[in-house]
């Protein structure tokens, strides 16, 4: 590791303006990417800007057809909460199959969803739900959030202090994780709301994005056979050694099928 400066706030006032006077800033949520990052010199922040003692970061609260969560809360939280996983229990799952134990315990909402890390679950969540990224400054629809590969709507020192989830009549997250990380290699958030159904994807793209032709077959007919004969095109997926892209397109397919399987 290199030398750094570590600042604690105390206020979402206070982190914005240290970061606002510091050289190269970077905020410090659960460290379990940036951390990482940092020891591989792939950044090099001058001052970590540490949010554990903001103040209002932290918390679920339910009101309004809404699950609102402090962009602090950690994966673990959000996983055991009895009141997340009465009001969309799809959420609760997704946060239990983030990582391992360790990961859960310290990786936090806020983190993952500003990281907006290709193969992270959240953004399946924040997409397939319609959620409300809240930050210092404004709020921000879920579906212009991410914009691409490690890339969100996100401006210089905005901070995200809580994320809105819609309560759906129903929703299912499904992943195909990879066996050693438990990064989804592709996952698929489907929610039916009365306006009608969200799909979300993450893992297949750059970032986490709508599948509209998905929604329109299932908004047609909600069953998995709806999705047969819908085309997945894998142009500008992702291609690495843990999967070709279009090997990513066929799992879209197929973990939507067992969501709408699981709901039905
Ligand atoms: C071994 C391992 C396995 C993992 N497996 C999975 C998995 O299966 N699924 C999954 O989804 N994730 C996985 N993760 C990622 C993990 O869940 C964390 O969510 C992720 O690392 C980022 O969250 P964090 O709180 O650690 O953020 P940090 O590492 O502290 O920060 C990440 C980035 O977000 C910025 N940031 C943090 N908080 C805010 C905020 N409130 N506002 C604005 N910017 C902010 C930071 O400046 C930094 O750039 C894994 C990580 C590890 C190390």
């Amino acid at each position: 590791m290199y030398r750094f400066k570590h600042h604690r706030p105390t206020t979402i006032d206070e982190a914005q303006s240290i970061f606002a006077a510091c050289d190269d800033p970077s905020y410090l949520s659960g460290g379990m990417t940036l951390i990482p990052t940092m020891k591989q010199r792939l950044a090099s922040p001058t001052d970590l800007i540490d949010l554990s003692q903001v103040e209002g970061l932290t918390g679920i609260t339910f009101h309004s057809g809404l699950v609102r969560i402090g962009a602090f809360t950690r994966h673990a939280v959000v996983a055991n909460s009895a009141e997340v996983a009465k009001a969309i229990p799809a959420l609760a799952y997704l946060a239990a199959q983030i990582g391992d134990n360790q990961v859960r315990n310290r990786g936090t909402l806020g983190g993952s969803v500003a990281n907006s890390d290709p193969a992270a679950d959240y953004p399946a969540a924040v997409v397939g739900l319609g959620a409300t990224i809240v930050t210092s400054q404004r709020q921000i629809a879920g579906d212009t959030f991410f914009q691409d590969l490690f890339e969100t709507a996100l401006e210089p020192g905005e901070l995200i202090t809580a994320i809105e989830f819609p309560i759906p009549e129903k929703a299912v997250y499904r992943k195909f994780p990879n066996p050693a990380s438990r990064y989804a290699v592709a996952g698929v958030m489907v929610a039916r709301f009365p306006r009608g159904v969200r799909v979300g994807v993450t893992g297949a793209g750059p970032c986490a994005f709508r599948a509209t032709a998905l929604e329109n077959a299932l908004n047609q007919s909600f069953n998995p056979d709806a999705l047969n004969a819908v085309e997945i095109p894998d142009a500008g997926f992702n291609s690495d050694l843990h999967a070709s892209a279009e090997y990513r397109a066929h799992l879209v397919k197929v973990l939507a099928k067992r969501a709408v399987q699981a709901l039905c």
